[in-house]
């Protein structure tokens, strides 16, 4: 299987009033093409600005970047602003958490979502009317017809997410980043919503990367993780692989994280204790030191490096989960 997204020692630094703000670190990542990839850390973890780097979204004079980034054979970190919009539409497209930030509350959903297939794919009134429908009773959105005319705030949560897919997917892209594309949305409507985006990336055979903070949500609907801590990948494994075989205590930590919806207090977020470093004054040793249970004093001093466990399991962690050599 040949790789549709190609992510090469990339570094992202932000230049700030408190120095050198050092948001993504070395990271190395393929997307295999039809496949489906999750990019799972907290929130200030670096997973959102290395997918905004990964799409060449982020630019700026504060931004220093480092490293390549392959899109469908095409180097995206070597091209102008303009050539990188060009590959929105067709090549790539994204969903965010928030729909009504990306969606003009003042235009009706007809002429949303008409607008890819006239400007990108050149259809005419009628022909992008009959792909605005389309769409619609692609992501399952009943009487197709009436959503048209309607404008957003006339929509639920979960319709509103509906119809920011069906313009994601309006020009048949090959790549889809979904960035926590449902953490908006309340349980019941989450679970649709993510079944959704895999139906249609099975059906559609196009590659989708899914950004979250739960690692529930990429058990269940990815094929491959990456787990992000302090601008690092720290593990990285088939889905299968990393459930069954898990390395890094951050994992652990993430997994025990995942809300409990059948608790007794109903739905709610177990935290890790401690915070993440500081991204301006990263610590010498491992980043995840300070919050571990396992933690041994050569963690505090020497920075792990990416172990090879065999299978495409990768993990950053001098005492691995399951090893007890070397532990006090
Ligand atoms: S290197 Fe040490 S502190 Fe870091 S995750 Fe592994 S055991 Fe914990």
């Amino acid at each position: 299987m040949s790789a549709i997204l190609s992510i090469r020692k990339l570094v992202v630094n932000f230049e700030t009033p408190r120095g050198l703000l050092s948001a993504v670190r070395d990271v190395s990542l393929e997307i295999e093409q039809g496949s489906s990839v999750g990019i799972v850390g907290e929130s200030g973890s670096g997973k959102t600005v290395m997918s905004r780097a990964a799409m060449g979204l982020l630019s700026g004079s504060t931004v220093r970047r480092e490293g390549t980034v392959m899109f469908d054979d095409k180097e995206l970190t070597a091209m102008r602003a303009d050539e990188v919009r060009d590959q929105f539409g067709t090549g790539m497209a994204m969903i965010f958490q928030d729909p009504m930030t990306a969606l003009n509350p003042v235009r009706r959903i007809g002429s949303q979502l008409s607008e890819g297939p006239r400007v990108r794919l050149g259809m005419d009134k009628k022909a992008a009317r009959a792909r605005s429908i389309e769409l619609l009773s692609l992501v399952r959105i009943p009487d197709p017809e009436a959503m048209l005319n309607k404008f957003p705030f006339q929509l639920s949560g979960g319709m509103r997410q509906r119809v920011m897919i069906a313009i994601a997917l309006a020009c048949k892209p090959k790549l889809l980043f979904a960035d926590e594309p449902t953490t908006a949305l309340d349980v019941t409507v989450q679970a649709q919503i993510l079944q959704l985006l895999s139906d249609l990336r099975r059906e559609m055979n196009m590659s989708m990367v899914l950004v979250t903070h739960d690692l529930g949500v990429v058990a269940n609907h990815t094929d491959f993780v990456a787990v992000m801590y302090a601008g690092e990948i720290v593990e990285q494994a088939p889905t299968t692989e990393l459930f069954s075989n898990m390395k890094m205590p951050y994992t652990e930590a993430l997994l025990k994280s995942i809300p409990k919806i059948d608790s007794a207090s109903g739905a709610r977020m177990a935290v890790i204790e401690g915070r993440l470093p500081d991204p301006t004054d990263r610590p010498s040793g491992c980043g995840f030191a300070a919050r571990c249970s396992y933690v041994q004093d050569k963690c505090r001093t020497e920075h792990p490096p990416l172990v090879d466990a065999g299978n495409g399991h990768l993990y950053r962690c001098w005492y691995p989960l399951g090893h007890t050599i070397g532990r006090k």
